[in-house]
């Protein structure tokens, strides 16, 4: 990459997949400032801890290994500390490193050439003196040949910084020339195809990993991975921009000597399978694009017109188990029944709303009942309970705690939403419940739950596409199947919107607001599916038969004495016909869609 030692380049800036060698690039570019170029460098690295590493496992062993360094640089052991772990002196400069997180270091000392390396893992600002970026560059002012590199993988959209160099930058691509046809194209993955074969049923085997390969956007010949290795040596870089004085570049894992295709297909089928956060990894790190958080809520007409004809209150074949989500309010209880099966696939079984007043007994012993009660499996007739039941304990967290503490042990979740988090649940933790004048100090369960990740989940979910039974398509990873609700769910379901707000000190941050004044429906299926997360990572194929297998016992033993349980043990002290008023909303007469 000439650009690196191009006098009239001052900054680069280079996206890419993480195993392209582009840290040798910055490497490399170091290497040449010590022995052709002497100047004050800095290289700054994510932590102290990233530089040192840094330092040791990779600029160590260079200069051990290149003979014109050797000599420039004294020994690790030399007396008189020319040659620390993150301090080296060598002839006619300096190489400082740093951790981004560490505002002294990088505002120490005049530096003409900069490395800033994944620079998308910095913080938003070191320390409270600012982008670290922009701290690290202002060392850099005095010197009319400055160099500034910039190198990462992205993240996300909005937020990533190397993103953002990018788009300023000249935009260079790699153009190569195909072997069939010799017109230059990009390697792009939307070239990468691969052959599906097997049953509908038997979803391991229905992608072919091994058949992977490249196809020429122009002639459409297959290229052999070879044969895309030999063209990469016959390409050239193409920028999308008039130059000013940014030069960058993007490659991903396809243009990789090393990277068979098959491999980036069994990665990018594995990411698809475990959702959202694995699909961003593939998106960031193989194809080193950002990820876009589709937060524009999905269009409700089109999940309502693909509702299926399966009973309310019934579980579907596929579903292997239930969890709920409950929502509190003043005057009722919102919950919905989902049925979980393989791949994070799933059905709504059932949304009910509880009337009354939740500073009260009565709205709890319905809840109470819906935990003793049966849902009949599809395909069995086995009668299946809600295993775990999160409840949202934002309103009424008192009445929630104290009534957690009623139910069978281990199927209620009280939980608290947070925007942000590592995890997207985390717990639980003990709280103090209040019980009449009484506390108790550990009283209580309680989950944290990251409602959006749970959100980008499922909007990107409900964005899928029906497959096409007559083609023999199966459904989706993830995919969300719903019976016959009325519109207001839909509407509900979909009330939200990400969007992308850039703070005061430049960094973006995704946030999720309501674009309507309901949106209990989103959060019954955000807590539903928090309740899940347990089992669904457990859900192994085994796991899955052994599920099925207890299905049909269950369904003999109730064969056997008669008598399905179906209706809830628990007597209802109240005598309204509520429970299972679902949508019954007024206001919704009119609707065309009814
Ligand atoms: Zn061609």
């Amino acid at each position: 990459m000439d650009a690196v030692s191009d006098a009239s380049v001052e900054t680069v800036v280079i996206k890419s997949s993480s195993q392209i060698g582009k840290s040798e690039i910055g490497l490399n570019m170091v290497g040449y400032h010590i022995d052709q170029d002497p100047a004050p460098m800095m290289v700054v690295l994510p932590t102290e801890r990233d530089a040192e590493s840094w330092s040791k496992d990779r600029f160590a062993p260079m200069v051990r290994d290149t003979q014109c360094l050797r000599g420039k640089l004294s020994g690790p052991k030399s007396r008189d500390g020319s040659n620390k772990i993150l301090h080296k002196k060598f002839i006619g400069g300096q190489l400082t490193l740093v951790g981004s997180n560490a505002p002294s270091g990088l505002a120490m000392r005049p530096i003409r050439i900069l490395l800033c390396d994944e620079v998308d893992r910095y913080p938003a600002s070191a320390g409270a003196e600012g982008d670290p970026v922009n701290l690290a560059k202002k060392r850099t002012v005095t010197f009319w040949n400055r160099k500034i590199i910039m190198v990462s993988t992205p993240t996300i959209k909005g937020a990533s910084r190397i993103d953002a160099a990018w788009e300023k930058s000249d935009k260079r691509r790699y153009w190569v020339p195909c072997p069939s046809c010799g017109e230059y194209q990009t390697l792009r993955w939307e070239q990468v195809h691969w052959e599906k074969g097997g049953g509908k049923k038997d979803k391991e085997s229905k992608h072919l990993p091994e058949s992977a390969r490249y196809v020429c956007e122009h002639c459409g010949d297959i290229w052999s991975d070879p044969q895309r290795w030999a063209t990469i040596h016959l390409g050239e870089w193409r920028a999308e921009n008039p130059f000013v004085d940014t030069a960058g570049f993007h490659l991903n894992e396809i243009y990789s000597p090393w990277i068979k295709l098959e491999k980036m297909v069994r990665e990018f089928l594995a990411a698809k399978e475990q959702g959202e956060e694995a699909m961003k990894t593939f998106i960031n790190t193989s194809l080193g694009e950002v990820f876009e958080i589709r937060g524009e809520a999905p269009e409700w007409e089109r999940i309502y017109n693909c509702r299926e004809e399966y009973p309310i209150g019934t579980v579907p074949e596929g579903g292997l188990f239930l969890t709920a989500g409950a929502d509190i309010q003043r005057d009722r209880i919102e919950v919905e029944v989902v049925a979980w099966g393989r791949s994070r696939e799933s059905w709504s079984v059932d949304y009910r709303v509880l009337l009354g007043d939740t500073a009260k007994a009565g709205v709890w012993n319905k809840l109470s009942a819906m935990l003793e009660e049966r849902f009949p499996h599809a395909r069995t007739g086995a009668g299946m309970i809600i295993e775990r039941m999160a409840v949202d304990s934002g309103y009424a967290t008192q009445e929630v705690y104290a009534w957690s503490r009623t139910a069978p042990l281990g199927r209620v979740m009280p939980i608290k939403g947070v925007d942000k988090s590592r995890f997207p649940i985390q717990g639980p933790s003990d709280v103090e419940v209040k019980i009449g004048k009484r506390k108790r100090k550990r009283g209580a369960k309680l989950w944290t739950v990251c409602g959006p990740v749970f959100k980008a989940e499922l909007y990107g979910n409900l964005r899928q596409e029906t497959p096409d039974e007559a083609e023999g398509e199966g459904f989706p990873p993830g995919y969300c199947h719903f019976p016959q609700y009325d519109p207001e769910y839909f509407k509900q379901l979909t009330a939200e919107q990400a969007v992308t707000r850039v703070k005061k000190n430049g960094f973006a941050v995704i946030e999720w607001q309501k674009t309507r004044e309901r949106n209990e429906a989103l959060d019954c299926r955000v807590y539903a599916r928090a309740a899940a997360e347990y089992d669904l990572v457990r859900l192994t194929e085994r796991v899955a038969r052994n599920k099925e297998s207890k299905l049909e016992e269950n369904a003999k033993e109730n064969n056997k004495g008669n008598a399905v349980k179906v209706k809830p043990s628990l007597t209802m002290p109240e005598a309204e016909t509520d429970t299972s008023s679902r949508w019954a909303d007024p206001i919704l007469s009119d609707d065309p869609w009814l």
